[in-house]
This record gives C-alpha cells, structure tokens and sequence, in this order.
C-alpha cells in the first residue's frame, strides 16, 4: 500500500492525525470534512496514496462511489454534490485523492437520519 508519511490524510488514515470516521474498509477511508460548507459535508478517501486520481490503480478506486453514495444516503439529503478535485487549478487542496460529499440541506431532507457515528 503506497502511503506518505508527510500526507495528512495519510496521517488521518493511520489514527496520527484525529477524525470524525465515518466508513472504513481495508482500501477506503471516510470522515467529516474539516471546513463543512454544508452539513455533513464529508470525504472519501482511497488508503492507497496518490495525489490525483490518475495516480491511483483501478483497484483502490472501486469502493469510494459506492461510499459516497451510501454516505449521501445516510446524510438524508436529497440533493448533494459529489466532487473531485485534480491539481491546483482544480482547486485542489490536499494532494490525497478525495471524494466530496456535500448535502445540499433543505427543510425536507431530514438530515439527522441514519447518519453514521463513530
Ligand atoms: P480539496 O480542495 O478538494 O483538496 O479539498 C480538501 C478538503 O480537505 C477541504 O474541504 C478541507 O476542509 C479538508 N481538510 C483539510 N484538512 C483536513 C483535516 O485534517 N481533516 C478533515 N478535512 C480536512
């Protein structure tokens, strides 16, 4: 498994680093966004370290949309963003592929249903 010990969601992979866990399997990671802009906005994360997407094999990439849909599901909303940054003039922060789940909250959507705890 490719890891950096200089990578912080490497760091909240391997318990160094404090997170709010979500999911986790032998290849993936899930925990709350640090900076939500939305509720229960949270992240999706391969174990397998790589900075960009095309930097991951095929294998560590099968788990986190099935994930990210469970977690969209269980957050409640109806309505969510799923996204993935790639480089700086995408926007990218942290050089960990991620997946962003972001609820989009309305009054329907119920978000306290079904979230998973620690
Ligand atoms: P990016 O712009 O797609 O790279 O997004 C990086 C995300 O990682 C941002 O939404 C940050 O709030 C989030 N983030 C950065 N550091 C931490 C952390 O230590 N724990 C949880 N989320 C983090």
């Amino acid at each position: 498994m490719a890891t950096d010990a200089n990578c912080i969601f490497c760091k909240i992979i391997a318990g160094k680093i404090p997170s709010k866990k979500l999911y986790e399997t032998d290849k993936t990671f899930a925990f709350l966004d640090i900076g939500p802009i939305a509720p229960k906005h949270c992240l999706v994360i391969p174990k397998y370290h790589g900075a960009k997407l095309t930097d991951i094999p095929d294998e560590h990439l099968q788990e986190l949309l099935p994930i990210a849909k469970k977690l969209a599901k269980a957050s409640g909303a109806e309505q969510y963003n799923i996204l993935q940054n790639n480089g700086r003039l995408a926007h990218q922060q942290v050089d960990h592929v991620h997946f962003h789940m972001i609820p989009k909250p309305s009054e329907e959507s119920g978000l306290v249903i079904g979230w998973p705890t620690q």
